[in-house]
């Protein structure tokens, strides 16, 4: 009995050592599983502030990997000039009855031009000028902005007097085809608009205010490297046909084969546009339309006051 009683003693004892070294072990393990989750803790929020660094620097990357990309395309679409003769036919100060015609013809040729219009001619031209620039639309040629009033002493006065008569433009255009062009030719070329600038509003900086809101506005300003002069009847329908079939010729030695050929909204552009279109194309040359990141000339390069 005695010897049971030690033995129970004995069993009870090293039981309770047992399960207490038990619940020791187990405090032990809350205590470092405890410690790891501060540890873990810590760690995450570590990442986050990282990830929180890295995320804007991300999107600006891939902002910039955007722009990389499009400047890519522009040059590709630029670099086939090199070997490639390309006339662009273009066509100012309409829309008008004889726009009709020109499209008549081009439509003949299958050629797309670029037109290049203005809003008077378009209010008071009458049903013409309005299905001109339908057919301009549906015929896939493209719509480029000149100007709503095409008066030197007018929109060259300031840079916001150039917007007043741009935004009046820009939103006839908007409102009759629900397009927004986005290529421009200011009124006289960028050579002489500067100088308009100088005689109207005293300076030539309001040009390069000008050019560069433009730009920053998301639009792209194009002149032309080829005049045939057809802006007066003094040049005759022979002479415009020469003047563009000989323009074009003398930039099949340039760097970029392109001929931008600068033609008006006139009867004898009509009448020479044919002769134009054959001469041109026996030059070996092809026809396009201007467009964003595609092949830009201008007098004055700067977008921005040098
Ligand atoms: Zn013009």
């Amino acid at each position: 009995m005695r010897f049971l009683c030690v033995v129970l003693t004995f069993l009870a004892i090293v039981l309770s050592i047992f399960l207490g070294f038990g619940m020791y072990n187990d405090s032990k393990d809350i205590e470092r599983f405890e410690k790891e989750a501060a540890v873990f803790e810590e760690q995450s929020e570590l990442y986050r502030a990282e990830i929180n660094e890295i995320t804007p620097k991300i999107s600006a990357l891939s902002e910039e990997k955007a722009s990389l990309q499009a400047e890519i395309d522009a040059i590709k679409r630029r670099i086939i000039y090199k070997t490639q003769p390309t006339a662009f036919l273009t066509f100012d100060d309409g829309t008008s009855y004889h726009t009709l015609e020109i499209l008549d013809i081009l439509k003949e040729n299958n050629i797309k031009g670029t037109f290049f219009v203005v809003g008077t001619q378009i209010e008071n031209g009458g049903t013409a000028s309005k299905e001109a620039i339908k057919r301009i639309v549906e015929e896939g040629h493209v719509l480029a902005i000149h100007a709503y009033e095409h008066e030197y002493n007018k929109i060259y006065t300031s840079k916001e007097a150039y917007f007043e008569d741009f935004d009046k433009i820009a939103a006839l255009l908007k409102e009759m085809t629900g397009l927004t062009p986005k290529i421009v030719r200011l009124p006289s070329g960028t050579y002489s608009a500067r100088s308009f600038c100088e005689r109207y509003a005293g300076s030539s900086d309001v040009y390069y205010d000008i050019v560069s809101e433009l730009y920053a506005r998301g639009y792209t300003v194009i002149d032309w490297n080829v005049d045939t002069e057809d802006y007066t009847t003094a040049t005759g329908v022979t002479n415009i046909i020469n003047n563009a079939v000989s323009g074009a010729k003398t930039r099949l030695s340039r760097e970029y084969k392109a001929a931008v050929i600068l033609m008006h909204d006139t009867a004898d552009t009509v009448k020479a546009l044919q002769g134009v279109i054959d001469g041109v194309k026996d030059l070996g040359m092809g026809f396009e339309v201007l467009v964003q990141g595609g092949y830009v000339t201008r007098q004055i390069a700067e977008t921005e006051k040098p």
